[in-house]
């Protein structure tokens, strides 16, 4: 059996509003070439995220009936703890209504002004809640690693050497805890290996540092231990997870990416001091410990979701019809970030658009373009994203200019990654006519959100 099908039927469909590239023209112009500001009618496949973004099955659907909301004590509370316990083994469990909210609690209970938090790589919502802490996120992925070209299996590994040298150099009251981001989402959807968690663990240890796992992706990045990493071939997700989890202090996770919710999110630790203390943060401004910004449903429909997104079939379908689609950009030479990672395919934007310097945001002109010719959106992974300016009024770049295209889960089927496929290409068959964007109007945080932009 060579063809891997979509493992589900659809029983409910969404109509996509087709409209023409004269339209979109006056969309890009009327949004400030800021994909953020378009509206979902105006987007024929939208791959901005796949955040939320996934089609929940008929199982979390009878769940979110079932969602018992009571204040105080509810079922669904229950159900949700006993299953994030029983997949992840922390003893203290919160739900948030985000995976940033479960980040700005623990680091608001952890870091303090002139912290430093190292990680593989931070997410932009990581990045951002432990600056305004006054902390410092550092990232620690090795040299070789970043560049997009190179092939290994497991790019999403932190530079155990790196992280060594952080710690011998750094007074160790300074770091409250070390993060790893499973998969690495900036860093390409890069799987981390269990080797790697065990090394960082290890160090961890030695140096008395809490570790703590960004969990968003976690059963995709089980999916790539039991498929590369030799040991582990004939566990099952679930006892891959299980040991992924054993050897850190604790998580936060989005709901969001693989408990294929619509929204949610939630903190673990084993640490009791450290538990109470984000507790009470929690019910200043989330809401009481059972629920945590969200209904009793959200919290039914998560302890369905992560079951079901450690289920093989599933998971074998949703990592090759990512390796589909960046096979057939490579078959035409499209540069794309090499191996092909969990949830998305990221486009290197400085080799696409070579002619095009960083200084004039060449992730984000590639983004517009494909919207423009196919009303596709996704985003930039670049300098816009990671770039901004610094205390002396210095402009700062990213290290790599990527353009994510994020599959939502369970939502498009092949034809229409095919359709993707079609418009990447010819895009790039026609890249040398495309010209730079520069920034108008942005904001300190988190700017491309809201940054806008306009043509040289
Ligand atoms: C999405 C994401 C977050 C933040 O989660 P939200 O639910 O969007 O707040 C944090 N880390 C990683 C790796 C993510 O992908």
């Amino acid at each position: 059996m060579k063809t891997i099908i979509e493992p589900f039927r659809i029983k409910s469909v969404e109509p996509i509003k087709m409209n023409s590239i004269e339209d979109r023209k006056k969309i890009l112009d009327k949004s400030y070439y800021n994909l953020f500001q378009v509206r979902s009618n105006d987007v024929i496949i939208d791959l901005l995220t796949d955040s939320g973004t996934g089609a929940m099955s008929s199982d979390q659907w009878a769940g979110i009936m079932r969602g018992d909301e009571s204040y105080a004590g509810s079922n669904s509370y229950l159900f949700f703890k006993d299953t994030v316990q029983d997949i992840f083994g922390y003893k203290y469990i919160l739900p948030t209504h985000q995976g940033r909210a479960a980040e700005r609690i623990l680091f608001s209970t952890l870091c303090k002004k002139g912290d430093i938090v190292p990680s593989n790589t931070h997410f932009d919502t990581t990045r951002a809640n432990i600056l305004f802490q006054g902390a410092e996120p550092i990232d620690l992925i090795d040299d070789e690693y970043k560049n997009t070209q190179s092939i290994f299996p497991f790019k999403g590994n932190m530079s155990i050497k790196k992280l060594k040298e952080l710690l011998d150099n750094t007074e160790i009251a300074k770091v409250p805890l070390i993060m790893l981001t499973i998969t690495n989402n900036s860093g390409g959807g890069q799987p981390v290996s269990l080797q790697n968690i065990m090394d960082v663990s290890k160090l961890a240890k030695e140096y008395n540092v809490p570790l703590y796992i960004d969990a968003c992706r976690f059963a995709e990045n089980a999916y790539f231990i039991k498929k590369r990493e030799a040991e582990y071939k004939d566990w099952s997700i679930k006892e891959i997870v299980n040991k992924i989890f054993s050897y850190a202090d604790g998580c936060t996770m989005s709901a969001k990416k693989d408990a294929i919710v619509n929204i949610g999110g939630f903190l673990c630790t084993n640490n009791e001091v450290v538990a109470e203390k984000n507790k009470n943060l929690l019910i200043l401004t989330e809401g009481f410990p059972t629920y945590g910004g969200l209904a009793g449903r959200d919290l039914e429909a998560i302890g369905i979701g992560l079951n079901e997104a450690m289920d093989i079939d599933y998971l074998n379908y949703r990592i090759k019809s990512i390796e589909y689609l960046g096979n057939k950009l490579l078959e035409q030479n499209v540069p794309i970030l090499q191996p092909t990672g969990g949830h998305a395919i990221y486009i290197d934007a400085s080799l696409f658009l070579s002619h095009i310097p960083k200084e004039q945001f060449p992730g984000q002109v590639l983004a517009c373009e494909l919207y423009l010719q196919g009303g596709i959106r996704c985003s930039e992974i670049g300098s816009l994203m990671f770039g901004g300016i610094d205390e002396d009024g210095k402009e700062f770049f990213s290290n790599n200019e990527l353009v994510r295209l994020a599959m939502p889960r369970r939502t498009y089927t092949q034809s229409h990654v095919d359709y993707v496929i079609e418009i990447i290409i010819e895009v790039y068959k026609n890249r040398k006519n495309l010209s730079g964007l520069k920034i108008t109007k942005q904001s300190k945080y988190l700017r491309h959100f809201t940054a806008q932009l306009e043509k040289v």
